[in-house]
């Protein structure tokens, strides 16, 4: 019987390098909700993967990884949602441990980061996304899923979020983010790698990806699909990348099981956090 953990992972209350947590929320979803469900779909799906990944050639088998289950937390609540994810994240860095948070709605990250900047104040966050998130506010709110990364650049400043595969947002919006447009088609194409690996070594580097940064036509189970996405080579890439970089932690949000009734996205979201939880282990 497969234990309701990610993969191999321990349980809570055990010592390891990084922590699994689940944020169940979607309160602030715009079109179509249901990220809520995320984070135990991609748990079920991660006991069809090999602990050995063959992309990052390492393996998980016997190294220690806790999954500390879900947050719980009230439905719609944003400010307690935030205010839980923060804490989670201080407990994590207290603990000597690595934070890895599966979504759930992207706002969440917020929460990361305000807990980050206290330890790190130099951290850079790289933004793997479809959308800037970059609206000063959304349907008359400051803090939702279209704004969270215009409130990490109040904390972190814009030019420390590296921002890798948008291609979605207001005129308005994406040229405040530092986004040139007309979108360049290359400019989802451009080297992630090879920005990644132009960032000083010692740079702490926190990642934050929407699942939507991938093609539809990978992961169509997300609320707000957008063409033009990246591949799963170029996700490889940049994850091989992030080895050599003080890679302190990491999000996988956004993933909406429900809009796929063939539970590939599941499997591969459940892949994505393989991969850089491999990459983040040293
Ligand atoms: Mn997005
Ligand atoms: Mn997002």
């Amino acid at each position: 019987m497969a234990s309701n953990r990610f993969l191999n992972a321990l349980p809570q209350g055990e010592r390891g390098e990084a922590a699994i947590v689940g944020v169940p929320f979607d309160g602030t979803a715009s079109y179509r909700p249901g990220a809520r469900f995320g984070p135990s779909a991609i748990r079920a799906a991660s006991h069809s993967l090999e602990t050995y990944s063959s992309f990052i050639n390492k393996d998980l088998s016997g190294r220690d990884v806790i999954d500390s289950g879900d947050l719980e937390l009230s439905p719609g609540d944003v400010d307690e949602m935030l205010l839980r994810v923060e804490e989670k994240t201080d407990d994590i860095i207290l603990s000597d441990m690595r934070p890895i948070f599966l979504g759930g709605e992207h706002t969440a990250t917020l929460g990361v980061v305000r807990a980050l900047v206290k330890v790190y104040p130099d951290l850079m966050v790289i933004q793997l996304d479809a959308h800037a998130d970059f609206k000063d506010e959304y349907l008359g709110s400051k803090i939702n899923h279209a704004t969270v990364m215009r409130r990490v650049a109040d904390l972190i400043s814009s030019d420390r979020i590296i921002k890798l595969g948008i291609r979605a947002g207001t005129k308005d919006e994406l040229s405040e983010a530092g986004i040139e447009v007309p979108i360049p088609l290359e400019f989802i194409r451009q080297d992630g790698n090879q920005i990644i690996g132009s960032l000083p070594e010692d740079t702490p580097v926190y990642v934050s990806l929407d699942l939507d940064v991938f093609d539809p036509s990978l992961i169509p189970g997300v609320g707000n699909p957008e063409p033009h996405g990246l591949t799963w080579r170029e996700f490889i890439q940049i994850t091989r990348a992030l080895a050599f970089l003080n890679f302190v932690g990491f999000d996988v949000m956004e993933l909406t099981p429900k809009y796929d009734t063939t539970g590939v996205s599941a499997v591969v979201a459940a892949s994505v956090v393989r991969d850089l939880t491999l990459s983040l282990l040293t």
